[in-house]
């Protein structure tokens, strides 16, 4: 292997530059040249490109973002597309191209494959952690830092003003971030697609915890973490038909992409290290088609195809324990 492409793809996630340095010195230690594309997939198609040497990722392993920026590329989702993504990966004389980002973006790698010649490796860098083949994806233990914060704040508030707060996180499909930081912050219920999706006008179960709490425990505030999309127009809509239906003020608080920046916590930059650089060497062994995870603190490898199959669950343990709680 003499040359190598990488990318960052979809959503940005706190971490993605550490995983590029960590890419570009162990490559630079293998005497690997690597090349960075702009843009997500978009760079690939537009042959927007520059060479990545190790003083370019200096001092950016605290930086959120992506210097590579990050794009969605809906040209992929065409067999055009995706032929002229591989077009220009052996016009550059790649050997190899390496996507940071999600499953869906592992997707658009594997669309390029059937045109391109060298090794695919993904590296899961998402704050979901919605991936299947690695215990935490890079980004996700930041992404929950930053949602906590924001509702210790929260907290505050609420109690002086004795008020019910929803705070939406970010979660399409999956409550591991709404889960993670409602138990962290100690939330009095926590609403996640694992748990159903709620109809609209479905308050039972949203209220009876809430009069509980406040019959029995006397509480003075009341927080309510619920992951998107789990009733029909968000955390605003259940707020508003909340407070209608039992005659308490709730207040509804989306963090939006607050949770996709800041500075990487130390354990997104250690694990975007270690996955960066075994990527690198597992190119160099031959590996294709596979993404480069985390299980048991022990890197290995993952079919690129199955990391989208929803087969990581979110705790049960804690799920359940929250459900107790909140019910008891
Ligand atoms: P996140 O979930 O954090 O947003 P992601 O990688 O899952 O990250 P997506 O928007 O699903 O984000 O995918 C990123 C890009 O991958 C898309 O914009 C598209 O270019 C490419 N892609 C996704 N699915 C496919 C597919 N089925 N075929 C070709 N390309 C795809």
């Amino acid at each position: 292997i003499k040359r190598i492409g990488v990318l960052t793809s979809g959503g940005d996630a706190p971490g993605m530059n550490a995983c590029i340095r960590s890419v570009v010195l162990t490559a630079a230690a293998k005497e690997i040249e690597v090349v960075g594309f702009s843009h997500g997939f978009n760079g690939l198609i537009d042959g927007e490109h520059r060479t990545l040497l190790p003083y370019h990722v200096q001092h950016i392993i605290q930086l959120g973002g992506t210097i590579l920026k990050s794009a969605r590329c809906p040209a992929l989702h065409t067999e055009d597309g995706a032929r002229t993504a591989a077009g220009t990966l052996h016009q550059l004389q790649l050997d190899a191209l390496l996507v940071i980002g999600g499953d869906g973006s592992f997707r658009g790698a594997m669309a390029i494959a059937p045109f391109y010649k060298g090794q695919l490796i993904g590296l899961p860098g998402t704050i979901d952690n919605d991936v299947d083949g690695t215990d935490a994806t890079i980004g996700y233990a930041t992404a929950i830092d930053t949602a906590l914060d924001a509702i210790d704040k929260i907290r505050d508030t609420a109690d002086a003003f004795e008020r019910i707060f929803l705070v939406e996180l970010m979660g399409r499909h999956s409550g591991f971030i709404a889960l993670s930081a409602g138990i962290a912050c100690g939330a009095e219920q926590i609403i996640c697609p694992e748990l159903g999706l709620l109809k609209k006008g479905q308050l039972d179960s949203v209220i009876r915890p809430i009069q509980h709490a406040q019959l029995i425990k006397g509480k003075s505030s009341y927080i309510i973490v619920m992951a998107e999309h789990c009733y029909p127009g968000g955390s605003t809509a259940l707020a508003a038909d909340l407070s209608e239906a039992i005659g308490i003020e709730c207040r509804a608080c989306v963090l939006g992409h607050i949770q996709r920046g800041g500075s990487p916590v130390g354990a997104d930059r250690i694990l975007a290290t270690k996955l960066g650089a075994y990527a690198v060497e597992q190119l160099m062994q031959g590996a294709h088609l596979m993404m480069a995870g985390e299980v048991n603190h022990q890197a290995g490898l993952f079919p690129l195809e199955l990391t989208g199959e929803g087969k990581k669950n979110i705790d049960p343990y804690l799920l359940n324990w929250q459900q107790q709680v909140a019910n008891d």
